[in-house]
């Protein structure tokens, strides 16, 4: 299970909360966690294992959709402020653009990221 972590500035408190709550699962051998650069410190801060990529202005967004689109994620967790202007929001669009063509799951708030990872932990 390979899964991209993305928070917005504003949501960067909710995404660490979030994983905190599914910290066993999440430690498991099988589960690879990519993020964009500063999701990532903050991730990284909170004690999980993260492959950290460019900051999301500098095309940290836009690496994460070219990974998508080579079917290596299998999950994209992108935790978006509706409520902030963000310089790079074309590179936004285009992600989730590009999980919307190649069909890979994208949760953009913590509820459905929560519907989620409860399923996919009950699954076998
Ligand atoms: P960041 O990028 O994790 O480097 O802050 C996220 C984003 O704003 O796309």
């Amino acid at each position: 299970m390979r899964i991209a972590l993305i928070a917005h500035d504003g949501k960067k408190a909710d995404m660490v909360h979030f994983l905190s709550g599914f910290k066993k699962e999440l430690h498991q051998k099988e589960v690879q966690l990519f993020a964009t650069g500063t999701t990532g410190s903050h991730i990284e801060k909170a004690g999980f294992n993260v492959t950290k990529l460019l900051s999301g202005p500098l095309g940290g967004d836009a690496q994460i959709a070219a990974m998508a689109a080579q079917k290596e994620l299998d999950l994209v967790i992108f935790f978006r402020d509706p409520l902030d202007k963000h310089p790079h929001e074309p590179d936004v669009q285009m992600l989730m653009r590009i999980c919307d063509v190649h069909n890979i799951p994208l949760a953009t708030n913590p509820a459905a990221a929560d519907l989620i990872f409860k399923f996919i932990t009950i699954k076998p």
